[in-house]
């Protein structure tokens, strides 16, 4: 299979211009028409001289990934669900709201993670994705959006960022440079099971990405039974990778905390929460359960639980927001449509 042209940084397609005898400064040529010009051939390339052309067309391919299917959610969101050249489909989300449009992106096809909540889990895992198809998630969203404009990513649909760590720092630096999309390291938000070896390592690429850890229990009891990676990492394996994430990047973090109705929102359960995080730099992201196809049945949140356990957090002086949910009307949670998908095929 021949390499995608956008699996490579400007610097790396530098240097194989290079060795192809092309002249360097091609490579940011190509990196204007690939990502602000929606180039989507080489010869879309039209500043680039016919033999240039053909020595990329000989040793580059541009893949398409071809839209299987849009949901329009009453709320204009949308579910963009992409079918791959191997067959394998992957989801993405595109997420108006007042000044924003944020992207949610698939890391991987499928997952090994198996979290009790997620649909994703439940279907396995089949490979992590390349680079460009993590950007190609991005470009086609770009394309159907209104002022062909996204204002944030959120790598936060199927997979697990952080086990696809090399593809996913790839696609975010080209996301990220000058030359490319040139989106803001500090528009682009990981969110990880809390995997320590990646968070750290993650803390020195010098990226200022947000940083958003999937928590949902502060006692490890709990939390093993939701994220089962919890046994391997468990809590406090991941709270010393994330304080050092904090120490080293000066960078707020997130925990997300999906309210699982009767099953982690007693007051043993905020108090938990509230010693696990007081003093840090971070903020708690409250999200109300969305039922799905998942491993276990849990309880969307009762509104008492909800409101008892933001009010419990502020009080004890954390900070604390609550994830409105969108696209309700449509297969909402992340790794929903692909599952549906999956069962009508
Ligand atoms: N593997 C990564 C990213 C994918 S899950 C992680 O674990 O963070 C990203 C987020 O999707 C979860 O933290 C949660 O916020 C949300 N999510 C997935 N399934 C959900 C559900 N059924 N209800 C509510 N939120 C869900």
């Amino acid at each position: 299979m021949a390499d995608d042209i956008r699996n490579h940084t400007l610097a790396e397609l530098q240097e194989k211009f290079e060795a192809l005898g092309l002249e360097r400064y091609r490579a940011a040529q190509v990196y204007e028409w690939l990502y602000k010009k929606d180039a989507e051939n080489f010869s879309d390339m039209a500043n680039l001289p016919q033999k240039t052309r053909e020595a990329l067309r000989a040793h580059f391919s541009i893949e398409k990934i071809s839209v299987q299917e849009i949901e329009t959610s009453i709320d204009l969101t949308q579910k963009f669900l992409f079918k791959l050249k191997d067959d394998a489909l992957i989801e993405s989300v595109s997420i108006p709201a007042r000044d924003r449009l944020t992207a949610c992106l698939s890391t991987q096809v499928g997952c090994r993670f198996s979290c009790a909540f997620c649909a994703s889990g439940a279907l396995g895992f089949k490979r992590n994705l390349k680079p460009f198809e993590i950007l190609a998630q991005y470009l086609a969203i770009r394309k159907n959006v209104p002022l062909h404009k996204i204002t944030n990513v959120v790598f936060m649909g199927v997979g697990e960022p952080l086990d696809n760590y090399e593809n996913l720092v790839k696609a975010i630096r080209i996301m990220n440079s000058d030359a490319g999309i040139r989106l803001g390291a500090r528009k682009m938000t990981i969110s990880t099971s809390g995997l320590p070896e990646g968070i750290e390592k993650l803390a020195k690429e010098g990226l200022q990405l947000e940083l958003s850890v999937s928590l949902h229990a502060a006692l490890d009891s709990k939390r093993s039974v939701v994220l089962p990676v919890n046994n391997k990492f468990p809590i406090g394996a991941v709270m010393v990778a994330v304080k050092k994430y904090i120490a080293l990047t000066k960078r707020k973090v997130t925990f997300e905390y999906i309210l699982l109705g009767g099953y982690n929102t007693s007051v043993e359960d905020a108090q938990a929460l509230v010693e696990l995080l007081r003093g840090l730099n971070v903020r708690v992201n409250l999200i109300p359960y969305n039922p799905s196809s998942s491993r276990i049945k849990f309880q969307p949140p009762a509104k008492s639980e909800l409101l008892f356990f933001k009010s419990f957090l502020t009080k004890k002086g954390l900070d604390v927001t609550l994830r409105v949910p969108r696209g309700m009307d449509i297969t909402a949670a992340c790794g929903q449509l692909r599952s549906r998908a999956m069962q009508k095929g």
